[in-house]
Parts: C-alpha cells; structure tokens; sequence
C-alpha cells in the first residue's frame, strides 16, 4: 500500500485520481495484516485499489468529474465498492473519468484529461488514455494501483482497457449491482474491473459481482469462481469473426493484430469460422439515442436542490436553469439536448421506439449467432490511442471510437479486451471477446489463450 501511494501521489502529470485517500488506504492495511497474521485473509486480502468516481464511497467525496457533484460526500457505499472492502480491498483513491462518464477520451472531465502513461513526459506528443473510465486504465497501467473499478456504458471498461495495454472486463447485464454507481444510461451500465492480466480481471470481477435486493435489474445466480474458470483451454471451441467489424480503411495494423489472434486460438485448438452480423452498423446509431435518453432523464435530479452544486437566484426556476448551466459541461449538455429531443412528444415514436426495437433485433440477431458460436472475437477500438483535442472537437468523430464496443451494451452480453501486441508508434491495440450473456466463464478462458 505504501509502495503504492507513493507512486501515485508522485504521478501528478498522469492526473489518473481525483483523490487520494492515503488515511483510509493505510487503516485498511493495517487491519489486512492484522488479519492475515491471525490466518483470516480474504480473498482481496491487502490488495491496494482505485475506485472510478462515479462509484459512491460512504464519507468520501464522489462527483463523477462533474461541477454540477461538487462537494457530494455519499452516505453510502456503492455495492461494488462494499464487495470489494468486504473481501480485504485497500482503497487508495478516487479516479478521474468523462463527465457522468461520457466519453471516450477522459476530455470531458472537470478535473482535465487524464494522460496515457504510453506517452508520457512529451507535451506535444501526450496522448489520451482512452474514455470514459481513462482514470482506471491510466493508473493500472502506470501501477498506480493494482486494480481498478470502472464501468462500461457504451464501451467504456474495454476501450480504456485497449488504449493503454490493460484487461478490461465488461460482465452480462446484471452481473454486478448498479446500486451507488451514478447513473448514466440505466438499461446499459454495468460496473467491471480494469487490471494488467486476465487472472487478476477474474479474480476482481469474482468479488464486484453479487446478487443485489437493492438493484432490481441485478440477477439472482450465484457468482462462479471464475479465477477457477481459467482452466481448461480453448481446445473444442468455436471463435466466431463477424464480417461486418471489417471497417473500411481501418488501420491495417489492427487486421494484422486480430489475424494473430485468431490464429493463437487456432494453435491451441479452437475452430476459427467467419460469421454475419448485418445489424451491426445501426449499433452505433441507436446507442447514441437510447443513451442519451436515459441521461437525459437520470440527469434531471441534479437541479440544484438535493446535490451539490446551487448557484442562488430567488426565482426557483432561474435556480434550476442557472445551477444546470453552470454544472454541466459541454458534452453532458449536448447529451442532455440529444435525449430530450428524441423522447420529446413529437419525436419519441420516430426516434426512441425505433431505437429501441432496433436494439431488441441486434440482440436477437447475437443471440442467433451464438447459438453456432462460443465466442466472437474482435478488435476493441477502430485505432491506437490518439492525441487531445485530436477528436474532441467533432463529437461524431469521437462517437466512432466506440463502434465494436457498443453491441455488447445494447445486447446486455459481456465483453473483454486483452492487450494484443502495439502498432507501428509502439502504442497499444486490444482484441476483443464477446460470450453470450452469462458467458464469463468461456469468455475468460479465450481471453487467457490470448495472453
Ligand atoms: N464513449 C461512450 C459514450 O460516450 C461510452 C461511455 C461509457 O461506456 N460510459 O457514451
């Protein structure tokens, strides 16, 4: 823990925390070597973490990198956070993350972007840890922490995860509870783990899954052991390649990459077939209606009056409009306008519904292909990490990034990216593995073939 906090406190320039909370880190610590010593370790025993802040810690501090959460201290533990204190984990900090954890880059945030240790020092040549969990991947990759919470709404666990040479595991819909988490879009946020190998992912998403009462979208089926789950190999099964992730013009570094992982598969004796998912390209589209949607209507409670942030007017109304203006950022606002819009009177069975049967047929047309398939493998991210300002300033462009990940959201299925070799720069590219829903434990042992 010490080893640890020193490194992280040292690491200004990546700005991967928000906050540090070295205290808590070092009584935490102590009780894991007092209870090591008397032989009851648990299974997270001593091992120091960081929390993306969208997760609610009890007494400390948590604003989803937002002005409008300024000086928020929840009086509650998220139930992913309390799995994890509850099985020995040390917390070192708070992570820094997209605003309400929209984005793809760590550029919307509050507290500035979040630098990519793959590039670090250069001013000119800084590059972005990906998005919206950046803080989460940043860290573990720079060891600032060992592992680390995040979530996945459109993408968010695995393309951070590919971005920055680290494992990013997204589970099924309602693995791990959603409670204390700050919502963003509900049908699609699920809470995961970013850590440097797949064991250590098992292992993690072993203690942030459970059955939650407090969560009704949380399932009821007991967690598998999946570090257990690792064994076994990939021998027998049948690695789907869905033809439509063949983007046009995409960097041939990425083929290159996803033909060696298949053909790693392959050697350890998978069967590797091509499969098709015509649907594929209205994924994006409806991701980018129905989440919005959902912000626009989780984000209404943050009016000035039970959160954080108030600027004062005598005029109620004025009270409202001036706190959400001031309080939200650039992005959370276009999302906002975006979800109002598409579920406003005239729009909502032109845009909303439709979306919304069109996600209901991407999942059917998943569920159809997985009926010949154990796994789909794929690239996590259309590219290698990219430079500031490089996307941001085109929010479609920005959007793009998040084309192979945002089916597994729409679909509830799970998905994780594993680090799978660099590009030409020498910077990091992911593959990724999508199971059915429930589907972990297969989904695992691919991905440990592909280590
Ligand atoms: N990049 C996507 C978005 O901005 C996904 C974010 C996420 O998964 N939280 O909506």
């Amino acid at each position: 823990t010490d080893a640890y906090l020193s490194r992280a406190e040292a690491a200004t320039d990546l700005n991967a925390y928000v906050r540090m909370t070295p205290d808590l880190a070092k009584s935490q610590a102590k009780a894991s070597d007092e209870r090591i010593a008397k032989g009851e370790a648990r299974p997270l025993e001593g091992i120091p973490l960081g929390i993306k802040d969208l997760f609610c810690t009890k007494d400390i501090e948590t604003n989803a990198a937002s002005h409008i959460l300024d000086g928020f201290v929840p009086p509650y533990e998220s139930t992913v956070s309390q799995n994890l204190l509850d099985d020995g984990g040390v917390f070192l900090g708070k992570l820094n993350l997209d605003e309400f954890a929209m984005g793809s880059s760590n550029e919307t945030s509050y507290y500035g972007p979040v630098v990519n240790p793959w590039r670090r020092g250069n001013e000119e040549t800084k590059l972005t840890p990906g998005g919206s969990s950046g803080g989460s991947s940043s860290a573990v990759s720079a060891r600032l922490c060992a592992a680390a919470t995040a979530t996945d709404t459109g993408g968010s666990i695995r393309q951070p995860a590919s971005l920055t040479a680290t494992v990013g595991i997204k589970p099924t819909y309602g693995r791990c509870s959603r409670w204390g988490i700050v919502a963003f879009a509900s049908s699609l946020d699920q809470a995961g783990p970013i850590t440097r190998d797949v064991r250590d992912g098992a292992i993690m998403l072993s203690s942030m899954a459970s059955h939650d009462p407090k969560d009704s979208t949380s399932i009821n089926r007991p967690v598998p052991d999946y570090e257990k789950a690792l064994e076994g190999g990939v021998k027998g099964m049948k690695i789907g390649i869905p033809k439509e992730y063949r983007l046009d013009g995409m960097n041939e570094e990425i083929d290159a990459v996803w033909e060696k992982g298949a053909q790693l598969l392959r050697d350890q004796g998978a069967e590797v077939v091509e499969v098709s998912l015509p649907l594929t390209k209205y994924a994006l589209p409806v991701y980018y209606i129905v989440a919005p949607a959902e912000a626009s209507s989780n984000l209404a409670r943050y009016d000035g009056v039970k959160y954080g942030l108030r600027v004062h007017d005598d005029n109620i109304h004025e009270m409202y409009m001036k706190t959400r203006a001031e309080g939200f950022g650039k992005e959370v606002q276009r999302r906002l306008m975006i979800g109002t819009y598409v579920l406003s009177a005239g729009y909502y069975d032109a845009y909303y519904l439709r979306a919304q049967r069109v996600r209901k047929k991407i999942a059917d047309e998943l569920a159809e292909v997985f009926k010949s398939v154990d796994l789909l493998l794929t690239p996590s991210s259309p590219g290698a990490a990219f430079g500031f300002g490089e996307k941001s300033a085109d929010p479609i462009e920005m959007y793009l990034n998040d084309v192979f990940t945002v089916t597994a959201n729409l679909a509830g299925i799970p998905g994780i990216s594993v680090p799978a070799g660099l590009d030409a720069q020498g910077l990091p590219l992911g593959l990724q593995l999508l199971a059915p829903a429930f589907g972990e434990e297969t989904m695992l042992r691919g991905a440990r073939a592909l280590e």
